[in-house]
Protein backbone atom coordinates (compact mmCIF):
# COMPACT_ATOMS: atom_id res chain seq x y z
CA UNK A 1 0.00 0.00 0.00
CA UNK A 2 1.09 3.17 -1.00
CA UNK A 3 1.22 5.88 1.97
CA UNK A 4 -1.40 8.09 1.27
CA UNK A 5 -1.43 11.86 1.09
CA UNK A 6 -3.29 13.60 4.27
CA UNK A 7 -7.09 13.94 4.05
CA UNK A 8 -8.99 15.29 6.37
CA UNK A 9 -11.30 12.64 8.88
CA UNK A 10 -14.37 13.97 9.53
CA UNK A 11 -15.32 15.02 12.99
CA UNK A 12 -17.55 17.52 14.23
CA UNK A 13 -18.30 17.18 18.19
CA UNK A 14 -19.38 21.17 18.23
CA UNK A 15 -21.76 20.49 15.76
CA UNK A 16 -23.10 17.35 18.39
CA UNK A 17 -23.30 19.24 21.14
CA UNK A 18 -25.26 21.69 19.78
CA UNK A 19 -27.71 19.41 18.28
CA UNK A 20 -27.64 17.53 21.39
CA UNK A 21 -28.57 20.81 23.14
CA UNK A 22 -31.16 21.76 20.92
CA UNK A 23 -32.70 18.13 21.29
CA UNK A 24 -35.94 18.56 24.13
CA UNK A 25 -36.44 14.99 24.28
CA UNK A 26 -35.50 13.64 27.81
CA UNK A 27 -33.58 10.46 27.65
CA UNK A 28 -31.10 11.90 24.65
CA UNK A 29 -27.92 10.71 24.58
CA UNK A 30 -24.83 12.17 24.44
CA UNK A 31 -21.76 10.10 22.90
CA UNK A 32 -19.94 13.10 21.61
CA UNK A 33 -17.93 13.79 24.48
CA UNK A 34 -14.25 13.28 24.84
CA UNK A 35 -14.01 13.17 28.28
CA UNK A 36 -15.32 10.87 31.08
CA UNK A 37 -18.47 10.52 32.64
CA UNK A 38 -19.67 8.56 35.63
CA UNK A 39 -22.47 6.13 35.35
CA UNK A 40 -24.91 9.13 36.34
CA UNK A 41 -23.39 10.71 33.07
CA UNK A 42 -21.95 13.28 35.11
CA UNK A 43 -18.12 14.93 34.91
CA UNK A 44 -15.99 13.27 37.42
CA UNK A 45 -13.46 14.87 39.90
CA UNK A 46 -11.32 11.51 40.91
CA UNK A 47 -11.06 11.68 45.01
CA UNK A 48 -7.34 11.10 44.59
CA UNK A 49 -7.32 14.69 42.80
CA UNK A 50 -9.25 16.64 45.47
CA UNK A 51 -7.30 15.22 48.19
CA UNK A 52 -3.87 16.44 46.39
CA UNK A 53 -5.32 19.84 45.07
CA UNK A 54 -6.87 20.17 49.47
CA UNK A 55 -3.02 19.72 50.00
CA UNK A 56 -1.66 21.97 47.61
CA UNK A 57 -3.79 24.68 48.74
CA UNK A 58 -3.32 24.05 52.48
CA UNK A 59 0.62 24.27 51.87
CA UNK A 60 0.23 27.81 51.12
CA UNK A 61 2.74 28.41 48.21
CA UNK A 62 3.41 31.26 46.63
CA UNK A 63 2.76 31.95 42.76
CA UNK A 64 5.72 32.55 41.77
CA UNK A 65 6.57 31.24 37.68
CA UNK A 66 8.14 28.07 37.10
CA UNK A 67 11.20 27.52 35.12
CA UNK A 68 10.80 27.60 31.05
CA UNK A 69 10.22 23.74 31.34
CA UNK A 70 7.88 23.72 34.14
CA UNK A 71 7.78 21.72 37.86
CA UNK A 72 10.63 19.94 38.10
CA UNK A 73 8.56 17.43 40.80
CA UNK A 74 5.77 16.82 38.25
CA UNK A 75 8.41 16.64 35.19
CA UNK A 76 10.68 13.75 37.24
CA UNK A 77 7.70 11.69 38.13
CA UNK A 78 5.84 11.78 34.78
CA UNK A 79 9.07 10.66 33.40
CA UNK A 80 8.73 7.23 35.30
CA UNK A 81 5.02 7.04 35.08
CA UNK A 82 5.80 6.53 31.26
CA UNK A 83 9.04 5.38 31.02
CA UNK A 84 9.48 2.72 34.24
CA UNK A 85 11.59 3.45 37.04
CA UNK A 86 14.06 0.79 36.00
CA UNK A 87 14.24 2.83 32.84
CA UNK A 88 17.84 3.28 30.78
CA UNK A 89 15.73 6.60 29.45
CA UNK A 90 15.58 8.44 32.69
CA UNK A 91 18.85 9.94 32.83
CA UNK A 92 19.29 10.80 29.22
CA UNK A 93 15.62 12.78 28.98
CA UNK A 94 15.08 15.95 28.24
CA UNK A 95 11.46 16.90 29.44
CA UNK A 96 9.60 19.48 29.69
CA UNK A 97 5.81 20.27 31.29
CA UNK A 98 3.47 21.09 28.56
CA UNK A 99 0.25 22.69 27.85
CA UNK A 100 -1.61 18.79 28.28
CA UNK A 101 -0.88 16.73 25.63
CA UNK A 102 -2.03 19.08 22.83
CA UNK A 103 0.90 21.11 23.60
CA UNK A 104 3.29 18.42 24.24
CA UNK A 105 2.74 17.08 20.96
CA UNK A 106 2.98 20.92 19.20
CA UNK A 107 6.60 21.33 21.20
CA UNK A 108 7.50 18.16 19.78
CA UNK A 109 6.11 19.27 15.81
CA UNK A 110 8.10 22.95 16.48
CA UNK A 111 11.40 20.35 17.78
CA UNK A 112 10.72 18.12 15.07
CA UNK A 113 10.36 21.01 11.93
CA UNK A 114 13.27 22.62 13.26
CA UNK A 115 15.91 19.57 14.10
CA UNK A 116 14.86 16.57 12.25
CA UNK A 117 17.42 15.58 9.72
CA UNK A 118 16.03 15.22 6.13
CA UNK A 119 12.34 15.75 5.07
CA UNK A 120 10.05 17.62 7.26
CA UNK A 121 7.40 15.04 7.42
CA UNK A 122 5.55 13.21 9.79
CA UNK A 123 3.36 9.85 9.54
CA UNK A 124 0.53 9.86 11.11
CA UNK A 125 -2.58 7.06 10.75
CA UNK A 126 -5.46 7.48 9.19
CA UNK A 127 -7.37 7.63 10.55
CA UNK A 128 -6.17 9.47 13.75
CA UNK A 129 -7.10 11.89 16.56
CA UNK A 130 -8.93 14.94 14.20
CA UNK A 131 -6.07 17.30 15.87
CA UNK A 132 -2.83 15.18 14.99
CA UNK A 133 -2.47 16.51 11.59
CA UNK A 134 -3.41 20.26 12.42
CA UNK A 135 -1.13 19.86 15.25
CA UNK A 136 2.34 19.06 12.78
CA UNK A 137 0.84 20.88 9.93
CA UNK A 138 0.71 24.43 11.81
CA UNK A 139 4.35 23.20 13.44
CA UNK A 140 5.54 23.26 9.45
CA UNK A 141 5.60 19.60 9.31
CA UNK A 142 4.32 18.08 6.10
CA UNK A 143 1.34 15.46 7.22
CA UNK A 144 1.30 12.16 5.72
CA UNK A 145 -0.76 9.29 6.49
CA UNK A 146 0.07 5.41 6.75
CA UNK A 147 -2.61 2.46 7.16
CA UNK A 148 -3.84 1.70 10.36
CA UNK A 149 -7.85 0.75 10.27
CA UNK A 150 -9.47 -2.29 8.18
CA UNK A 151 -13.21 -1.19 7.61
CA UNK A 152 -13.86 -5.13 6.69
CA UNK A 153 -13.17 -6.03 10.09
CA UNK A 154 -13.32 -3.13 12.12
CA UNK A 155 -9.65 -3.80 13.21
CA UNK A 156 -6.30 -2.97 12.72
CA UNK A 157 -4.99 -3.09 8.93
CA UNK A 158 -1.66 -4.62 10.21
CA UNK A 159 -0.28 -5.80 6.79
CA UNK A 160 -1.39 -2.36 5.55
CA UNK A 161 0.50 -0.55 8.56
CA UNK A 162 3.86 -2.48 8.15
CA UNK A 163 3.79 -2.35 4.12
CA UNK A 164 3.68 1.47 4.72
CA UNK A 165 6.16 1.56 7.57
CA UNK A 166 8.39 -0.26 5.07
CA UNK A 167 7.36 2.12 1.89
CA UNK A 168 8.35 5.57 3.43
CA UNK A 169 11.46 6.68 3.00
CA UNK A 170 14.26 5.53 5.60
CA UNK A 171 14.90 7.98 8.22
CA UNK A 172 11.22 9.11 8.60
CA UNK A 173 9.17 10.83 11.46
CA UNK A 174 6.11 8.30 12.15
CA UNK A 175 3.27 9.01 15.23
CA UNK A 176 2.24 6.17 16.80
CA UNK A 177 -0.67 6.31 19.70
CA UNK A 178 0.76 4.28 22.61
CA UNK A 179 -2.35 3.09 23.68
CA UNK A 180 -6.33 3.48 23.58
CA UNK A 181 -6.14 4.53 19.33
CA UNK A 182 -8.13 7.73 18.78
CA UNK A 183 -10.87 7.48 17.23
CA UNK A 184 -10.93 3.91 16.67
CA UNK A 185 -10.07 2.40 20.04
CA UNK A 186 -8.06 -0.81 18.04
CA UNK A 187 -4.52 -1.03 19.50
CA UNK A 188 -1.96 -3.47 17.81
CA UNK A 189 -1.28 -6.46 20.46
CA UNK A 190 1.85 -6.83 22.01
CA UNK A 191 3.27 -9.24 19.52
CA UNK A 192 2.18 -6.78 16.84
CA UNK A 193 4.28 -3.73 18.35
CA UNK A 194 7.27 -6.57 18.17
CA UNK A 195 6.77 -6.87 14.28
CA UNK A 196 6.07 -2.51 14.20
CA UNK A 197 9.34 -2.39 16.13
CA UNK A 198 11.75 -4.33 13.79
CA UNK A 199 9.98 -2.59 10.89
CA UNK A 200 10.52 0.53 12.27
CA UNK A 201 14.17 -0.44 13.31
CA UNK A 202 14.50 -1.83 9.72
CA UNK A 203 13.68 1.47 8.38
CA UNK A 204 15.52 3.49 10.88
CA UNK A 205 12.44 5.43 11.04
CA UNK A 206 11.96 8.00 14.07
CA UNK A 207 9.12 7.20 16.78
CA UNK A 208 7.28 9.98 18.16
CA UNK A 209 4.31 8.84 20.51
CA UNK A 210 1.51 9.94 21.65
CA UNK A 211 0.22 8.65 25.41
CA UNK A 212 -2.79 10.13 26.56
CA UNK A 213 -4.28 7.72 27.69
CA UNK A 214 -1.75 5.58 30.13
CA UNK A 215 -4.14 3.84 33.00
CA UNK A 216 -6.98 4.84 31.35
CA UNK A 217 -7.23 2.03 28.39
CA UNK A 218 -6.25 -1.31 30.31
CA UNK A 219 -6.47 0.12 33.69
CA UNK A 220 -2.67 -0.72 34.10
CA UNK A 221 -0.45 2.12 33.65
CA UNK A 222 2.38 -0.62 32.62
CA UNK A 223 0.67 -2.25 30.67
CA UNK A 224 -0.63 0.70 28.65
CA UNK A 225 3.22 1.77 28.78
CA UNK A 226 3.70 -1.48 26.70
CA UNK A 227 4.60 0.28 23.05
CA UNK A 228 6.71 2.65 24.18
CA UNK A 229 8.82 0.92 26.67
CA UNK A 230 9.70 -1.63 24.21
CA UNK A 231 10.83 0.99 21.66
CA UNK A 232 12.75 2.43 23.92
CA UNK A 233 13.90 -1.31 25.16
CA UNK A 234 15.11 -1.78 21.67
CA UNK A 235 17.47 1.21 21.18
CA UNK A 236 15.18 3.56 19.78
CA UNK A 237 15.52 7.26 20.61
CA UNK A 238 12.26 7.88 20.77
CA UNK A 239 10.06 10.91 21.80
CA UNK A 240 6.90 11.08 23.96
CA UNK A 241 3.88 13.86 24.35
CA UNK A 242 1.75 12.67 27.64
CA UNK A 243 -1.40 13.95 28.90
CA UNK A 244 -2.82 13.95 32.62
CA UNK A 245 -6.28 14.94 30.94
CA UNK A 246 -7.50 11.62 30.97
CA UNK A 247 -5.89 9.18 33.40
CA UNK A 248 -6.37 12.00 36.28
CA UNK A 249 -8.99 13.74 34.81
CA UNK A 250 -7.56 17.03 35.02
CA UNK A 251 -8.66 18.07 31.21
CA UNK A 252 -8.86 21.86 31.71
CA UNK A 253 -5.91 22.02 34.52
CA UNK A 254 -3.85 21.80 30.82
CA UNK A 255 -1.24 19.30 32.45
CA UNK A 256 1.12 17.08 29.99
CA UNK A 257 5.04 16.34 29.17
CA UNK A 258 7.13 16.21 25.94
CA UNK A 259 10.23 14.15 26.64
CA UNK A 260 13.18 13.35 24.17
CA UNK A 261 14.97 10.21 24.80
CA UNK A 262 18.76 11.55 23.81
CA UNK A 263 21.79 9.40 23.62
CA UNK A 264 23.88 10.64 26.03
CA UNK A 265 23.64 12.91 29.21
CA UNK A 266 25.77 15.58 26.62
CA UNK A 267 23.16 15.51 24.06
CA UNK A 268 20.06 15.51 26.58
CA UNK A 269 21.96 19.02 27.82
CA UNK A 270 21.46 20.35 23.88
CA UNK A 271 18.66 19.08 23.56
CA UNK A 272 16.92 20.73 26.98
CA UNK A 273 18.92 23.49 25.86
CA UNK A 274 16.95 23.69 22.55
CA UNK A 275 13.67 23.20 23.89
CA UNK A 276 14.04 25.95 26.10
CA UNK A 277 14.36 28.32 23.11
CA UNK A 278 11.31 26.86 21.81
CA UNK A 279 9.50 27.20 24.06
CA UNK A 280 10.03 30.56 25.80
CA UNK A 281 8.59 32.61 22.81
CA UNK A 282 5.45 30.22 22.79
CA UNK A 283 4.44 31.33 26.21
CA UNK A 284 7.44 31.32 28.38
CA UNK A 285 6.77 28.61 30.97
CA UNK A 286 3.79 26.81 32.02
CA UNK A 287 0.70 27.10 34.37
CA UNK A 288 1.91 25.65 37.98
CA UNK A 289 -1.72 24.13 39.42
CA UNK A 290 -2.29 21.13 37.44
CA UNK A 291 1.78 20.04 37.47
CA UNK A 292 1.46 20.56 41.42
CA UNK A 293 -1.72 18.17 41.71
CA UNK A 294 -0.11 15.76 39.85
CA UNK A 295 3.17 15.85 40.81
CA UNK A 296 1.30 15.74 44.39
CA UNK A 297 -0.37 12.22 43.64
CA UNK A 298 2.66 10.98 41.88
CA UNK A 299 4.87 11.52 44.67
CA UNK A 300 3.02 10.83 47.53
CA UNK A 301 2.62 7.13 47.72
CA UNK A 302 -0.96 6.55 49.76
CA UNK A 303 -2.41 8.97 46.83
CA UNK A 304 -0.03 7.40 44.04
CA UNK A 305 -1.78 3.67 45.13
CA UNK A 306 -5.49 5.56 45.54
CA UNK A 307 -4.88 7.25 41.91
CA UNK A 308 -4.36 3.60 40.37
CA UNK A 309 -7.18 2.45 41.87
CA UNK A 310 -9.30 5.51 40.57
CA UNK A 311 -7.87 4.91 37.29
CA UNK A 312 -8.58 1.29 37.05
CA UNK A 313 -12.11 2.23 38.48
CA UNK A 314 -12.74 4.52 35.31
CA UNK A 315 -10.71 1.79 32.90
CA UNK A 316 -13.17 -0.97 34.38
CA UNK A 317 -16.18 1.45 34.02
CA UNK A 318 -15.84 2.06 30.31
CA UNK A 319 -14.67 -1.80 29.79
CA UNK A 320 -18.24 -2.74 31.55
CA UNK A 321 -20.05 -0.40 29.52
CA UNK A 322 -18.98 -2.08 26.23
CA UNK A 323 -19.93 -5.68 27.37
CA UNK A 324 -23.20 -4.11 28.33
CA UNK A 325 -23.62 -2.47 24.69
CA UNK A 326 -22.39 -5.49 23.22
CA UNK A 327 -24.63 -8.27 25.27
CA UNK A 328 -27.93 -6.03 24.88
CA UNK A 329 -27.59 -6.16 20.77
CA UNK A 330 -27.18 -9.50 20.90
CA UNK A 331 -30.05 -10.17 23.41
CA UNK A 332 -32.31 -8.08 20.93
CA UNK A 333 -31.53 -10.56 18.17
CA UNK A 334 -28.76 -8.59 16.14
CA UNK A 335 -26.99 -10.95 14.04
CA UNK A 336 -23.83 -8.62 13.51
CA UNK A 337 -20.48 -9.37 14.80
CA UNK A 338 -20.00 -7.35 17.70
CA UNK A 339 -17.19 -8.62 19.43
CA UNK A 340 -14.99 -5.60 17.82
CA UNK A 341 -16.99 -3.30 20.62
CA UNK A 342 -15.16 -5.79 23.65
CA UNK A 343 -12.07 -5.81 21.66
CA UNK A 344 -11.10 -2.21 21.46
CA UNK A 345 -10.08 -0.36 23.64
CA UNK A 346 -10.33 3.29 25.97
CA UNK A 347 -13.02 6.01 25.82
CA UNK A 348 -14.28 5.11 22.38
CA UNK A 349 -15.91 2.69 20.22
CA UNK A 350 -16.14 2.29 16.12
CA UNK A 351 -19.20 1.13 16.15
CA UNK A 352 -18.63 0.52 12.15
CA UNK A 353 -22.10 2.28 11.44
CA UNK A 354 -22.39 4.63 8.23
CA UNK A 355 -22.63 8.36 8.42
CA UNK A 356 -26.36 7.62 7.31
CA UNK A 357 -26.78 5.25 9.55
CA UNK A 358 -25.27 7.52 12.31
CA UNK A 359 -27.66 10.42 11.19
CA UNK A 360 -30.80 8.44 11.50
CA UNK A 361 -29.91 7.75 15.07
CA UNK A 362 -29.34 11.39 15.85
CA UNK A 363 -32.53 12.09 14.04
CA UNK A 364 -34.69 9.48 15.14
CA UNK A 365 -33.31 8.11 18.38
CA UNK A 366 -31.88 11.51 19.83
CA UNK A 367 -28.51 9.03 19.43
CA UNK A 368 -25.62 11.53 19.09
CA UNK A 369 -22.16 10.81 17.81
CA UNK A 370 -19.89 11.71 14.96
CA UNK A 371 -20.54 11.14 11.40
CA UNK A 372 -17.62 8.64 10.97
CA UNK A 373 -19.76 6.16 13.56
CA UNK A 374 -17.11 6.61 16.79
CA UNK A 375 -19.32 6.92 19.87
CA UNK A 376 -17.80 7.51 22.70
CA UNK A 377 -18.24 4.94 25.87
CA UNK A 378 -18.09 7.12 28.55
CA UNK A 379 -21.34 8.45 27.63
CA UNK A 380 -23.25 4.80 27.82
CA UNK A 381 -24.15 4.52 31.79
CA UNK A 382 -26.38 1.84 33.07
CA UNK A 383 -29.46 3.38 32.62
CA UNK A 384 -29.07 4.08 28.84
CA UNK A 385 -27.25 1.50 27.73
CA UNK A 386 -30.56 -0.34 27.24
CA UNK A 387 -31.96 2.45 24.79
CA UNK A 388 -28.97 2.72 22.90
CA UNK A 389 -28.46 -0.69 21.89
CA UNK A 390 -32.57 -1.00 20.49
CA UNK A 391 -31.60 2.29 18.81
CA UNK A 392 -28.64 0.79 17.17
CA UNK A 393 -30.43 -2.39 16.69
CA UNK A 394 -33.01 -0.60 15.03
CA UNK A 395 -30.96 0.91 12.59
CA UNK A 396 -28.49 -1.63 11.61
CA UNK A 397 -30.20 -4.66 12.41
N1 LIG B 1 -3.76 12.81 21.76
C1 LIG B 1 -4.87 12.08 21.64
C2 LIG B 1 -4.80 10.81 20.87
C3 LIG B 1 -6.05 12.50 22.24
O1 LIG B 1 -7.14 11.75 22.10
C4 LIG B 1 -6.06 13.71 22.95
C5 LIG B 1 -7.31 14.21 23.62
N2 LIG B 1 -8.50 13.87 23.13
C6 LIG B 1 -4.87 14.42 23.05
C7 LIG B 1 -3.75 13.94 22.44
C8 LIG B 1 -4.68 15.72 23.78
O2 LIG B 1 -5.55 16.09 24.71
P1 LIG B 1 -5.15 17.18 25.80
O3 LIG B 1 -4.50 18.30 25.09
O4 LIG B 1 -6.44 17.54 26.41
O5 LIG B 1 -4.23 16.50 26.75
Amino acid sequence: AAVRAASTWANVPQGITEAFKADSFAQKINLGVGAYRDDQGKPYVLPSVRKAEDQVIASRLNKEYAGITGVPEFTKAAAVLAYGKDSSALNRLAITQSISGTGALRIGGAFLARFFPGAKTIYIPEPSWANHAAVFKDSGLEVRKYAYYNKQTIGLDFDGLLADIKAAPAGSAFLFHACAHNPTGVDPTPAQWKEIEAAVKAQGHYSFFDMAYQGFASGDIHKDAFALRHFVAQGHNVCLAQSFAKNMGLYGERIGAFSVVCADAAERARVDSQIKILVRPMYSNPPIHGARIAAEILNTPALYDQWLVEVKDMADRIITMRALLKDNLEKLGSKHDWSHITSQIGMFAYTGLTPEQMDVLAKEHSVYATRDGRISVAGITSANVGRLAEAIFKVKG
